[in-house]
Parts: C-alpha cells; structure tokens; sequence
C-alpha cells in the first residue's frame, strides 16, 4: 500500500511548502525508500505553459512535454526521479476529465456534481499517478508526497480538500499523514502563533487533522519552545508535531533542519513505515544519498573564493522565473567549489537608448556585465530587451568571456554573429537607426527581402498557445569529429548523442546554415535528421556555448547539467574546466530513465500536422514516450 504525505499550506502562499514538501521526500529517501511526487494547482488553466513567468515563475518542463508548475522541479531535483505531466493536476485538468466521462455518458445519466464525481475524479488521478514508477528502480514508489498549491479555506482549493478529506479514509488511516505549513510571524522579536491557530483551526473545519505543523519563519531566528508549546496547546498536537523552519543559509539546508526535529521518527511511527519492504540495497543507496547531501551542504559554507555569473534576461525582477537556471548555477558552482554570486541584469537597460533615458540605469547593467566572469542570456520570448542579449553576447564572444546561450540566449548569439561577423544585413528592429541586421521572425515579421535568421518551425500551431511549441525530451547528435575538441561535448563525458527538454516555436533557419558555419560558427550538435540546429560552440573561445534546449530541466544538486558546469567552471578559469572535464568523463550520469529516450517514437511525431488538431499532441508527449 502507497503511504500519502499531504502537504497543505496556511495564512499565505510562497512560504516555501513546495521545498518542505520536497525535502520531507528526500528525507524518506534517506530512509531507503522509493518516493513519488504530486502537485496540485487549483488554477483553471489546463497547465502552466500559457502562464507568465513574472507572474507564477518559470514554466517547468518535463520529459512528456508537460509545462508544468515549478514545484515539479523542485521535486524532480530533491527527489532524483522524472515526473510525468500528471503528477502535476490543476483544476482544469480534472474538469476536463469528468467534463469529457460526461459526454461520453459514463455517468449513466446521473447529476455530475463537484461531490461525489469531481472529488473522486481527483483521487482517482493521485492513486493512479502515486503508483507511476519515478525513479532509476523502475518499480512503485512507497510513498507520495502530495502538495496542495494556495492555501486551505480558499474558494478554488475546496475540491481538493474535500477530496483529500475522503481520501484518508479511502487508503486508510496509517497511509494517510498531513503536514501543514503555516506561517509564525516575527514582529520585533516576538513570534506570533495566532495566524496558526486560525489556519489549523480551518483545516480542522473542513475535516483534515494536522499530524505535523511545519511553522515557518522568515526570519533566521529557530522556532523557541515557548512558541512551539504555545501552538501544541492551542491547536492540539504534542509539541514533537510542531516543527520549526527558519531561514537558513541555503534551502539545501532544509532537509538536515527537519531531520533534527525527528519528523522521520514521527513518520515512520504513524505511517508504519517499519511495514515497508525495504531491500538492502536500498538502504544503501538512502544512507549513500544522506552522505552526499551533508557533505554537499557543510562544504558550501566553507567556500570563501567566488564566480560572479551576469544573468541577463527580461524577467529578472522576479528571480522564481529562472528558477532552474540558478539552481543549475547553484549546483555547477558547488562542484567547482566557489560561492556563487549572480548578477541580475535587465536586458533592456544595456541598450544604447537607455544611455540617454536612464543613464544610471545603463552605467550599473553595463557595470554588472563587464565585471562578472561569465555572461548567460536564458530563455525568453517576445522582443523586449533582445537587442540587450544581443550586445553582451557581442562582448563576451569578442572579449572571450565564457558564454551560455540558452534557447532564446541561443538564438540570440546566432543573429549577433550573422550581423557582426556575417554582416548579414536582415530586416531591423524597433529603433531602425540603431539595429539593423540579421533577426528573428520572432521580433520583426519576416520578408522576401531580408529573411529571418530564426524561423517560425513549420510544424508549429498558428492559432493555439497552450502545449503546441516543440515540448520535451530530445536528442541532439553531436557531430562527427567533434569529440576531438567540443568542450560540451567532453562535459557530457564524450557521448555522441545526449538527451535534453525543449520548449520553442522557433529555430535556427536552415537555409542560413551552410552560410553560418562556412563564417566559423559551428552547429556541433543536430536532430536525429541533421535538419535542426540544436547547439553550437566556438573553437576559439574559453567557452561560448548555445543550446536550443534547457539543460537547467535535468540539473541535479549532485550531478550539474554539463553545460551549465562548463560554463561556471569556465567562469572560475581554465584549470579548473579542464578539471571538470576531465571529472565529468568519470561520473557524468544521464538523469533520464532508459524508457525516456525513444528516437523512434519521436521522430515519427515530427512533422505531423497542426498539434491542436488533436487532444494530446505535444510531440513526445503522445503515450508512446
Ligand atoms: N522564443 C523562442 C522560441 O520560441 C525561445 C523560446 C525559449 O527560450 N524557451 O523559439
């Protein structure tokens, strides 16, 4: 029987449930056993792909090419494991499925009512989803943590709570544990329990009884004992239930914090996880995980020299939109053993205009750019603050300062080479008088005259926004004669064919091809047709790599995406990539399931028509990945 941590948040949303959540799981993990994850977003979109990252944070992306909730990838990091795009239900999501069993008459002409049939239609999803094997054992995971976006009492959680409520009954009591994050506001000094009492008091209300109380505190003050029995007493748990998190150096300190509260002790006696099979092998492999994760975390904090990386995007007042781009950051830098230190730069502010709009603005990103050690321009759509990207990529590709391009960075360092290296003179942009060249059909509608550098991909719905880009895992083949001198390619320790998540409308123009790598800017890995450019690296250069794909999907805390650690390394100077390379031809290990990697299925998806035009058309995604 699958054992259910759910994960339900009070008083505010945003107070870190998702990483409580995640390291609960990585703690179970420790403990030898096999963990799965769900979230729950009660939103009425179908998913998270048409949702703005400034507003909800980055769009995660998975195998299948569900563009999901960032949560995911918080999960898919702690936990080790590949998700599936139903692990991640939203409102839509399961509307549609009883809206669709209604018009087919499954419900044999009965009422269809939020209660009994959206609720059961929920438990159904989590049972059918907890037993999806996520892990490298292939087989069902013995616990599911289930986190439950917004927070108890709000008019759009109501049917996940009433679900959830009959749920514990469903699988039974010692399967059943409830963790409630609430929030222990810090008013000078004194730590506030009210605000709990209310949400437990709620949740109590509407049928859940709380097993553990995380209480969060966004200060670095720990939780103090007084407060700890204050809240015991007035929402009637045992002062053991009561766990305090404070703010902490990392979020990679999380997990040690909860163990030292014993919330493993407790679990393990109210889930009877004692139950559980647990193979020696296992065991094992919880203890060499609980190993790594301490020493990964103590070590950091002895870091005293520091790589300084210029993250120059569109979205960077809110920093949750490049979620898995910093963490990627976070993960290289540790391995290279240095503090990391980010740079956020407004892309826009680097513009010439801004000199005279906003000078100090300009001076400070300008500043910003040329002092740090390495220069990434990520992901991104639209044509605000592109000729930005466009002019730091020109600085680090001229200057030799290693540079990370990705997707969008990507095809940002082939329009600036094919306008100041090609001198291709395309359509121009928004200030005629100061762009002129080579662009993409993204930012200036393409004409006969002045083709695009980067098109519109033929395959692409016109009309429909939501899961019709070129979503999820696919291969990239790196090109014959490259593993003599590809740093990228070293980093991926020499394969010949690697494995990373898409997200884009656009690519690289494949008449323009031939012309860009004749000028010295080589596409060292294609599609499994050679037709798509999906990664690009100068020879002559410390390192200047572009990737069509998101590497930052598959970081791992203990195994950094390689693109990612080549470049920090590179950041941090040439010994230590060269040292790096040369370690990664040792322990680099792909973080996909054998399962995920099906070219066959892929290629047959591939230049099918218009995706809308079917109800589960997002490339990979159709069930035979
Ligand atoms: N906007 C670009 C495209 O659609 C890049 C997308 C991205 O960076 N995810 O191709």
């Amino acid at each position: 029987m699958t054992k259910y941590i759910l994960v339900s948040g009070g008083v505010v949303s945003g107070i870190g449930k998702g990483v409580i959540a995640s390291s609960t799981g990585l703690l179970l993990k420790t403990a030898g056993l096999k963990v799965t994850a769900i979230k729950i977003d009660p939103y009425m979109n179908i998913d998270a792909g048409t949702m703005r990252p400034s507003e909800h944070g980055e769009v995660y992306v998975l195998n299948d090419g569900g563009e999901v909730d960032l949560d995911l990838g918080n999960y898919e990091r702690y936990l080790d494991v590949t998700l599936s795009r139903d692990n991640n239900i939203t409102t839509g999501k399961v509307y549609r499925d009883v809206i669709e069993k209604e018009r087919r008459g499954d419900y044999l002409g009965k009422t269809v009512q939020i209660v009994p049939h959206l609720t059961n239609a929920i438990q159904e999803w989590i049972e059918r989803v907890s037993k999806i094997p996520a892990d490298e054992t292939g087989t069902e995971p013995d616990v599911c943590i289930v986190e439950l976006g917004g927070t108890v009492g709000d008019i759009e959680s109501a049917p996940f709570v009433e679900a959830m409520r009959q749920f514990q009954f469903r699988v039974g009591h010692e399967n059943f544990a409830l963790i409630h994050v609430s929030l222990v506001p810090d008013m000078h000094g004194e730590q506030k329990t009210k605000p709990t009492q209310t949400t437990v008091h709620a949740l109590r209300g509407l049928g859940l009884l709380p097993d553990l109380i995380a209480c969060r505190l966004t200060v670095s003050k720990p939780l103090e004992t007084a407060t700890k029995e204050k809240i015991s007493m007035f929402c009637h748990v045992h002062p053991d239930q009561v766990i305090g998190v404070h703010d902490l150096a990392s979020v990679y300190h999380v997990p040690l914090l909860l163990q030292s509260q014993g919330i493993v002790k407790y679990l393990r006696k109210r889930l009877n996880l004692d139950s559980v099979n647990i193979s020696p092998a296992m065991l094992e492999r919880g203890q060499s995980i609980e190993n790594r994760w301490k020493q990964m975390t103590t070590g950091q904090e002895r870091f005293f020299e520091t790589v300084s990386i210029a993250l120059v995007g569109k979205y960077t007042d809110f920093k949750d939109s490049y979620m898995s781009v910093v963490k990627s950051l976070e993960h290289s830098a540790l391995r290279c053993q240095r503090r990391l230190i980010i740079h956020w730069v407004e892309s826009e502010n680097l513009q010439p205009e801004m000199q005279e709009q906003e000078p100090a603005k300009y001076h400070d990103a300008w500043r910003l750019v040329v002092g740090a050690d390495g220069i990434l321009v990520p992901g991104g759509f639209g044509s605000r603050g592109i000729e930005g990207m466009i002019l730091a990529i020109k600085w680090a590709r001229e200057q030799k300062k290693p540079f990370l391009g990705i997707c969008l960075g990507f095809q940002c360092a082939v329009i600036e080479w094919c306008r100041n290296v090609l001198g291709l003179q395309g359509s121009s942009s928004t200030n005629i008088l100061l762009y002129i060249g080579a662009n993409s059909a993204e930012f200036v509608p393409d004409s006969p005259s002045s083709p695009s550098v980067v098109v519109f991909m033929p395959e692409i719905s016109k009309t429909h926004m939501g899961g019709t880009m070129r979503l999820g895992l696919r291969p990239t083949v790196f090109s014959e004669g490259t593993e003599s001198w590809s740093k990228v390619r070293a980093l991926y320790a020499g394969a010949g064919k690697i494995w990373e998540r898409h997200r884009h409308r656009y690519e690289i123009s494949p008449p323009h091809v031939e012309q860009i790598e004749a000028s010295g800017l080589p596409f060292i890995g294609k599609d499994e047709k050679g037709e798509r450019m999906q990664c690009l690296e100068l020879l002559d250069h410390p390192y200047f790599v572009g990737l069509q794909a998101h590497p930052e999907f598959c970081t791992r805390p203990l195994n950094p995406s390689p693109p990612f650690l080549g470049f920090v390394a590179a950041a941090c100077g040439p010994s230590v990539l060269q040292a790096q390379m040369e370690a990664q031809r040792k322990t680099f290990k792909p973080p996909h399931p054998e399962h995920a990697m099906v070219s066959e299925a892929l290629l047959r998806n591939e230049g099918e028509p218009l995706p809308t035009e079917t109800p589960q058309a997002n490339g990979v995604a159709n069930g035979s990945a």
